[in-house]
């Protein structure tokens, strides 16, 4: 990244937020050459990343310094005045100032938000019971942590990514494991039908007990936590109860300061909102393509490479187009990759057998092109499928589905001329 003269004008630089979004964008400036002052505020203990809260740190195999963005030295090593524990309370991006709680105002030539979410909270009657939980900081994590004992009855709401991950752990700490959703399968959406249907019936096979119904609502009971599900006759009673029905994005700062927002903060493409000033990254924004406004990602590594192009645009330097959506997710010991946006695909490949124990992906085609891949325990398959994506490689279905096919060579085949990446 080379930085351009003009933008040696930004001497001050705050970022609100120390996920892996503002980390990144902090590291990303560091890397790109920008020397001026550069202040990362978290209203957390230090930056730590999330994904593990679900799994390693859920089962007390990590603890919070495992889950570090960086190393304490690094941010003293990069000259970046880390402000932790500490909310920004507004910013005015008119008057290029940052207001943190407590009244302290810190001076800043341009504000990148890297707010993140919270767990959403559906309007279910008698959700305030202490023994209902969210999962989305370490301290939810914690005190999610020290229900899950052996034998404990557990309610897992929402079978989407977190809730999934959240019933497989609670079910290896030997809980009495029931998940609820709406939707069967969930995730087909981001996985594919017939992936989606794999997933969700492994659960079954680890011993989780899948319902699908929606929660009416909880109430005291002298056994425990009675939820009353749609279409039973009688409540359920559980010890605890998970939340993991969503993010509700974090825009309150941007909404304050007047900044567009649209189920999340608008950004263009060099991750800049309405304000010229205040750039955007990570979980809480929504870019507009072609006038068009894209989803929120909501997954870890579109929040990293958010910070980089804000970074790049900050230095003025040329910003990486967006790549392909890519996520993981790791349930009942089994690692799952997807790229790309199954939801778009129009039929679909698949390659190798869909078994316990085994290793195979789905393939999604949409004009004799790959647009999405999904993979149990296949992470070379998602690579390759990833660059198919971004060269626009015309894909050949019966080559794809042949587990003896070397997939580097099919990523040899000659580009079509219009082929252009996932936004
Ligand atoms: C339990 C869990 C498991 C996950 N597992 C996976 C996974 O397996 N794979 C995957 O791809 N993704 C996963 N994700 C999603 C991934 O972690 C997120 O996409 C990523 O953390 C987003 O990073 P972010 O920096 O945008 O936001 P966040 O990580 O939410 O960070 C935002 C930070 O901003 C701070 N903040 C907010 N407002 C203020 C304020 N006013 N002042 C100061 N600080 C403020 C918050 O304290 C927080 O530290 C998971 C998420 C969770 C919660």
């Amino acid at each position: 990244m080379e930085l351009r003269r003009t933008d040696c004008e930004l001497r001050r630089i705050v970022i609100v937020g120390g996920g892996v979004a503002g980390v990144s964008t902090a590291a990303a400036l560091r890397s790109g050459g920008y020397d001026g002052e550069l202040t990362l505020v978290d209203a957390g203990e230090f930056p730590y990343d999330r994904p593990p809260l679900s799994k390693d740190f859920l089962t007390g195999v990590k603890d919070l310094t495992d889950l570090a963005l960086q190393p304490p030295d690094w941010y003293d090593a990069q000259s970046i005045r880390l402000l932790a524990k500490t909310m920004v309370a507004a910013i005015q991006p008119s008057s290029g100032t940052v207001e943190l709680a407590g009244g302290k105002v810190l001076q800043a030539d341009r504000v990148v938000l890297a707010t993140g979410g919270g767990a959403a909270r559906p309007p279910i009657p008698g959700l305030d019971d202490h023994r209902v939980h969210v999962l989305r900081t370490a301290e939810d994590a914690e005190r999610l942590r020290s229900a899950l004992v052996p034998g404990a009855r557990l309610l897992v709401v929402g079978a989407g990514l977190i809730g999934a991950e959240t019933a497989a752990t609670a079910a290896g700490l030997g809980c009495d494991v029931v998940l609820v959703d709406p939707v069967s399968p969930p995730l087909t959406a981001a996985v594919g039908p017939l992936m989606a249907s794999w997933l969700h019936e492994m659960h079954t096979r680890r011993g989780v007990t899948t319902v699908q119904a929606t929660v009416e609502a909880f109430s005291a009971h002298s056994h425990g936590l009675a939820a009353q599900l749609s279409g039973e006759d009688a409540p359920r009673v559980f010890d605890a109860v998970v939340l993991g029905v969503g993010m509700t994005p974090s825009t309150g700062l941007a909404e304050a300061a007047g900044l567009e927002c649209d189920g999340g903060i608008v950004v263009d493409a060099g991750q800049t909102t309405s304000h010229p000033a205040v750039l955007a990254v990570g979980d809480p924004t929504r870019r507009r393509v072609n006038g068009l406004l894209m989803r929120r990602a909501e997954h870890w590594e579109a929040a990293q490479y958010d910070g980089k192009r804000a970074a790049a645009t900050l230095l003025g330097a040329t910003v990486p187009r967006p790549a392909a959506f890519w996520f993981w997710t790791d349930r009942h010991g089994v690692h799952v990759e997807v790229v790309g946006e199954m939801a778009k695909a129009t039929s679909a490949v698949v390659r190798g057998e869909p078994a316990e124990g085994g290793r195979f992906s789905v393939f999604g085609l949409l004009d004799g092109r790959v647009v999405a891949a999904a993979a149990v325990d296949d992470s070379a398959a998602v690579r390759a499928a990833r660059r198919m994506i971004d060269r626009g490689v015309p894909a050949d279905a019966g080559a794809l589905a042949d587990p003896a096919t070397d997939l580097r060579a099919l990523l040899r085949r000659r580009p079509e001329p219009t082929a252009a990446a996932v936004p």
